[in-house]
């Protein structure tokens, strides 16, 4: 047991529960949403099953995207006046593609305790089990719902070096891990993990083409809650050309600009030195 006193008056804990499994919780976790004033929960209705699992009969209110900036005067009131709240999301950590941003940034802001009682997050039990490099990763959340934003999104990540982690639905899986194969390249590898500590758990890791055929060969594999991981690009040699992502860009703007005006924009686009860029435009065939 902790040795502080659980709860501090006037604190927010943020409270991580579990993303399936209801006995991934910390004793910790159970304590303060236990001795708390009032649980402030993404679904009242969802988090009552993981409350009377534990036999916490704290009082609840919901605080979700809709009503986060509506309830903040209240939550803050409660706290300033020294009752501690819990703060909990349908699953895992809150604040991880989840509501509770407003409340954490105003807490601290007027100088009120926020204290995180950690546990699990969806996209570290992925990455843990992945087999992807995990020493530096990209947290990228959900991607924009509409295919050409997601396609342009994809496209600005196409050369990051780092592991990229992406929170995904079974309504887009499919459609985001073919844009995927065509924006990174059908070869790069990848891992789908499914359902991760329920029933129907699949962690399932190959080339993003293969992965679109396997994924389309059944379609209960494209069921339940993703996680997607994609292995960062390849690092190029120092002194490598352009890649044809970067040769594009720097032609259109040539179309339109001045060269140097055309190379400088296409460096801030694509990340590329400005004067690889730039002879490129002047002399594209010599630098190809
Ligand atoms: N706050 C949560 C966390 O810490 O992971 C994430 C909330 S976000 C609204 C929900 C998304 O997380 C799902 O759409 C899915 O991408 C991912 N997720 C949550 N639980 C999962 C699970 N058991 N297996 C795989 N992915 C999961």
């Amino acid at each position: 047991m902790p040795s502080e006193t659980i709860p501090n008056p006037g604190t927010l804990y943020v409270v991580a529960t579990p993303i399936g499994n209801l006995a991934d919780i910390t004793y910790r976790a159970v304590e303060v949403l236990g001795a708390v004033q009032l649980i402030a929960a993404e679904d009242t209705r969802h988090s009552a099953r993981l409350l009377q699992r534990y036999g916490i009969g704290t009082p609840c209110m919901a605080l979700h995207e809709h009503n986060e900036r509506a309830q903040l005067e209240r939550l803050i009131g409660r706290l300033k006046r020294g009752d501690s709240i819990a703060l909990i999301s349908d699953a895992g950590t809150p604040l991880i593609s989840d509501p509770g941003y407003l409340l954490v940034r105003e807490a601290r802001e007027q100088g009120l305790g926020v204290v995180p009682v950690p546990g699990p997050s969806a996209f570290l039990a992925a990455l843990s089990v992945s087999g992807l490099p995990t020493n530096r990763f990209c947290f990228e959340g959900f991607l924009p719902p509409r295919d050409g934003a997601r396609r342009s999104r994809l496209e600005a990540l196409r050369d990051e070096e780092r592991t990229l982690v992406f929170y995904e639905s079974p309504r887009r899986i499919g459609a985001t891990l073919r844009q995927m194969s065509e924006v990174f390249g059908a070869g790069r590898p990848a891992v789908i993990t499914r359902e991760l500590t329920k029933s129907f758990e699949t962690i399932h890791g190959d080339a993003l083409e293969n992965l679109c055929r396997w994924m389309e060969q059944d379609s209960n594999r494209s069921r339940g809650e993703f996680v997607l991981l994609v292995a960062g690009a390849a690092k190029r040699p120092a002194g490598a050309g352009l890649d044809a992502h970067a040769k594009r860009v720097a032609q259109i703007l040539a179309a339109e600009l001045p060269s140097r005006q055309a190379a400088e924009l296409a460096a801030k686009i694509t990340g590329e030195r400005k004067n690889l860029l730039y002879e490129h435009i002047v002399a594209p065939e010599r630098r190809s």
